[in-house]
């Protein structure tokens, strides 16, 4: 089975995001032999990369399925303008004010169901725009949890419903989601350490990744997806942290379908070392991992991330503000061969 994997330049600087397009199926045949899926739509400049890419290289206007991972802008603004231009036949992306009654039973103060469901669409209000022109252009909406069938190559892996409601009240925009000024305070801290580097020494016998990392609520409830094109298995992980991703890798173990000879892997919140760990790559392993991030940071991608990878074995692209593609069993389009990462010796500690 044919696929391309095109990702999108998202931001600049410290602003990363993800806008994939794919697509699979004959290649070489009409364009009703290939299923075309969009995983994020990044800002609107990326949202509309996507709409280019999928007319002038997928030859059409129609997009089968288009998942939003979660909800921040860098990865939901695009969608806007996909939604706006393509064709789509589904979208799947969580929708808050679906969940009202487990929220609010969650909550320290008392909301009413209609009180809170403003307030959500009041701060949530990308959600809200995206939800709304899905409704104007009549393309139904389903919310991505395990269980919900997709079609017979695509997998929805995490999160379960109950735990995204469980992390939906810590998300920041979230009425009192009891999270902290502490909280605030210590991030502070730890941006400020980071700007002081110190370089450590890093080798193919070193594991130098802790599995005790750990990310925002928001992104642990980033959908992660998998492809299983006649045996090419792909995995899409947004910007999930340890925690969802080793919650998938046991889904995905416990029905015999393990996350450790997948093809090509998308690297989780642009290569940050704060959403993998030693024991979860030791599961979770690919021929091939992509890391959407503008590489103008030392955060994004994490050196110590890209090696451990490379020590499990696989080749590490970072799109860097570039179109950059993956494709097997696909028609030639004549780009270019990029320079895979290499092993860096020394990593920021
Ligand atoms: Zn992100």
């Amino acid at each position: 089975m044919g696929l391309q994997i095109d990702y999108m330049p998202v931001g600049t600087g410290e602003k990363c995001g993800d806008a994939i397009a794919l697509r699979y199926g004959n290649l070489y045949g009409s364009r009703n032999e290939q299923t075309v899926v969009i995983i994020d739509g990044g800002t609107k400049d990326s949202g509309q990369k996507l709409v280019d890419t999928v007319k002038s290289h997928y030859e059409t206007d129609t997009v089968d399925y288009v998942f939003s991972t979660h909800l921040d802008s860098d990865h939901l603004s695009g969608l806007t303008v996909v939604l706006e231009q393509l064709t789509v036949g589904k979208l799947f992306m969580h929708v808050p004010w679906e969940h009202l009654d487990e929220i609010s039973s969650l909550l320290e103060e008392d909301f009413t169901n209609d009180e809170l469901e403003q307030k959500l669409k009041e701060d949530l209000e990308l959600i809200y725009e995206v939800e709304s022109i899905a409704f104007e252009k009549g393309v139904p909406i389903e919310e991505p949890f395990v269980g919900v069938p997709v079609n017979d190559n695509i997998a929805i892996l995490g999160p379960t419903k109950e735990y995204y409601e469980t992390l939906l009240c810590d998300f920041r925009n979230t009425p009192d989601a009891k999270k902290s000024a502490i909280e605030q305070a210590l991030e502070a801290v730890k941006r400020a350490a980071e700007e002081t580097v110190e370089w450590l020494d890093d080798r193919f016998d070193l594991d130098l990744l802790n599995d005790d990392e750990i990310t925002a609520a928001e992104n642990n409830s980033s959908v992660i997806l998998t492809f299983n094109l006649d045996g090419y298995k792909l995995l899409f992980t947004g910007d999930a942290g340890i925690e969802a991703l080793t919650a998938a890798a046991d889904l995905a173990e416990s029905v015999n379908y393990p996350l450790s000879d997948l093809k090509f892997l998308h690297v989780p919140h642009h290569g940050s070392k704060h959403n993998v760990g030693s024991s979860i790559l030791k599961r979770v392993k690919a021929g091939t991992s992509f890391v959407s991030a503008t590489g103008e940071t030392s955060k994004h991608p994490s050196k110590k991330v890209t090696n451990a990878l490379i020590k499990h074995g696989s080749i590490v692209y970072v799109t860097r503000g570039r179109f950059v593609l993956h494709h097997n069993e696909a028609p030639d389009r004549g780009w270019n061969t990029i320079l895979a990462e290499e092993f860096h010796e020394k990593v920021e500690n």
